[in-house]
């Protein structure tokens, strides 16, 4: 079986990553547990954040690495949080702190202004030197609720509200977000190349 290294420390996307790729072939396993640290975020862009983070994991491990960056995009924010959803209120990782704020910087704004996206891009770097890495991008639009409901998942699930659906992401059960999500679709994009690439 292909070991592949998973290069992301944040336990809500382990999870859903090892539901998606449970069927995949592939070995995959997360960078702590080969005892390599988060990579430093120093780029502008998901893109740049998620190869950046790919080329650590395959240097460090001298395996293929596959990685994401991801976050939400607001537009009444012009794409706040984006790149630093994980640290929009300070601390790494405060969900709760990083929702608070959310909801106040968008207080009295109406529903229709409050249209908002996860993005999620995926990078899989078959060496450190891979010069052509396989990329996948998916966007999950929905908008930013008045109050959170929910308590399942990760980071912005239970203020998020997909298009078409009456449920947030947090009262959604895991299967469904995972077929739904920007990290499932993007995810689901780059299995299809790998096919492609390797049928
Ligand atoms: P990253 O580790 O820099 O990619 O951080 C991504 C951050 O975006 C996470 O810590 C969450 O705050 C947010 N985020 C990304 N995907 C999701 C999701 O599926 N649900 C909720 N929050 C998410």
């Amino acid at each position: 079986m292909q070991r592949i290294v998973l290069a992301s420390s944040n336990p809500g996307k382990l999870k859903e990553f090892g539901a998606l790729l449970a069927d995949s072939g592939l070995e995959v396993v997360p960078q702590a547990s080969l005892g390599i640290a988060d990579a430093e975020e120093t780029g502008l862009t998901f893109v740049e954040n998620a190869l950046l983070k790919a080329r650590h994991a395959a240097q460090a491990s001298g395996l293929p690495a596959l990685a994401d960056d991801s976050g939400l995009c607001v537009d009444h924010l012009n794409g706040a949080p984006g790149l630093y959803s994980a640290r929009y209120s300070g601390g790494h990782g405060d969900a709760a702190a990083n929702n608070a704020k959310l909801l106040r910087a968008l207080d009295d704004v109406p529903p229709e202004r409050r249209g908002a996206f996860f993005i999620c891009v995926l990078v899989l770097l078959r060496h450190p030197e891979d010069p052509a890495p396989l990329v996948a991008e998916a966007r999950w639009h929905g908008r930013i609720l008045a109050e959170g409901r929910g308590s399942g998942g990760f980071g912005y699930n239970p203020v998020f509200l997909p298009e078409g659906y009456r449920q947030s992401v947090a009262e959604m059960d895991d299967a469904l977000k995972n077929r739904l999500s920007h990290r499932g679709q993007a995810l689901a994009l780059l299995r299809e190349r790998l096919r492609e690439l390797h049928p």
